[in-house]
């Protein structure tokens, strides 16, 4: 008999795989929670230290979906009958202090900076898509359909906030090479 069988049929006090899976969702929730929370402070420093009016504009609006984003993760909490609690999230604390060093190290006023941003908050909406689309699913085979409804809104923002910044980065990546052509 392989050490693996012997364990698992000697642990006589193990949790269903329904409440493991449960638990995984509110710990993912609770994760995803405090890393919405984190960017509604990162998103207006980003927004501020953009170079372009139109990649400024795309972090402003993408901070008041972010806060209606926060209010959809409590809703969920609130189906589950549980007081909306944060887990920090280590990925997310590291991503919001790569755009800080974005900021730090390209000079203001230059479409490098803009472009280093684009690529932070980029990193940043992968993140989300890959947590939110994970939500979405855990919750499909939870049954629980009404949350997987609620948290497929926020994975859709995601993913056009994510498509919105490849558009910004094209359009920038234009500007340059019309400057090179005048030059
Ligand atoms: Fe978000
Ligand atoms: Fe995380
Ligand atoms: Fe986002």
């Amino acid at each position: 008999m392989s050490k693996t069988a012997t364990k698992r049929s000697g642990n006589t006090a193990q949790k269903s795989d329904e409440t493991m899976l449960k638990e995984l969702f509110i710990d993912e929730l609770k994760d995803i929670y405090w890393a919405e929370k984190h960017l509604t402070k990162a998103l207006p420093k980003m927004s501020k230290a953009a170079t372009s009016q139109e990649l400024a504009n795309a972090f402003q609006e993408h901070l008041a979906q972010t806060e209606v984003q926060i209010e959809r993760i409590e809703q969920v909490f609130e189906i589950l009958e549980m007081t909306a609690r944060a887990k920090k999230c280590e990925a997310m604390e590291g991503l919001v202090k790569e755009a800080q060093n974005v900021i730090e190290e390209q000079p203001k006023g230059t479409m490098v900076r803009d472009a280093g941003l684009i690529i932070s908050g980029q990193k940043v909406e992968h993140y989300e898509i890959a947590a939110y689309g994970s939500l979405v699913q855990l919750a499909k085979t939870m049954g629980e359909n009404e949350i997987a409804d609620i948290l497929a809104q926020t994975l859709e923002e995601e993913k056009q906030t994510d498509q919105l910044l490849t558009e910004l980065a094209v359009s920038g990546i234009n500007i340059s090479a019309d400057n090179e052509t005048e030059e």
